[in-house]
């Protein structure tokens, strides 16, 4: 089955491409269609937006996934949370987030943090009440405990990967190969947990 992935973030297109690619045959977003403001404020509620928009605008004949993601950082009461992309600013690159969150955890000594994915996938065929188009909603979490180091490491991945150290790992994100980061993210742990709710309800598409 044919899988839109709605996101413009090339880094994840690429992620998520590897982790569907058996079960999904990944396309990435339409350069023609935009994705909607981030007006959620869960990861979820965002996750649903961007998947009902593009479902929508593909007139709900494609299979669509859209994920939101971010990085929750316990001493910063769970920022930068739903805003992790425009932390240091609307249209801000990962290189200015990462400076700004090193600088918010200056001095700061618990420097535990989670990055979490949320998932939701519309699957196309059925119909709403009034025989019009509508689609099934499936959705699931992932997160990755982990801790923000001193200083960057690494030029792996992409966002905050190399200020990022996985539970029980004594390298960042952006020191591991993309295989490795598969074994353990948050992408990757919320997709299984999609499949797994795809098997309850009936099967692989
Ligand atoms: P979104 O496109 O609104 O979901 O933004 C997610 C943002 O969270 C990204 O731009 C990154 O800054 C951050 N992020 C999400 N997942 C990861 C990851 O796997 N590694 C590093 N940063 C991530």
């Amino acid at each position: 089955m044919r899988l839109v992935v709605a996101t413009g973030n090339p880094g994840k297109a690429s992620e998520f491409g590897r982790l569907l690619g058996r079960d999904f045959q990944v396309e990435a977003l339409p350069a023609e269609l935009e994705l909607p403001a981030e007006t959620g404020d869960t990861f979820a509620a965002n996750a649903l937006i961007k998947a009902r928009s593009i479902f929508a605008a593909l007139a709900c004949e494609t299979a669509v996934l859209a994920d939101d993601s971010g990085l929750s950082v316990y001493a910063l009461g769970g920022r930068p949370g739903v805003w992790s992309a425009r932390y240091a600013g609307e249209g801000a690159g990962d290189e200015a987030n990462n400076r700004k969150l090193l600088d918010d955890l200056r001095g700061v000594s618990d420097r535990k943090a989670r990055f979490v994915c949320a998932l939701a996938l519309l699957l196309p065929g059925s119909r709403g009440p009034l025989g019009s188009p509508a689609g099934r909603l499936l959705v699931a979490e992932g997160v990755l405990e982990g801790s923000i180091l001193e200083a960057p490491r690494g030029n792996g991945g992409f966002g905050y990967d190399p200020v990022f150290r996985p539970e029980g790992w004594d390298k960042s994100l952006g020191e591991a190969s993309p295989g490795e980061k598969d074994t353990v993210s948050h992408r990757a742990r919320a997709v299984e947990a999609l499949r797994g709710v795809m098997e309850n309800q009936g099967g692989r598409p």
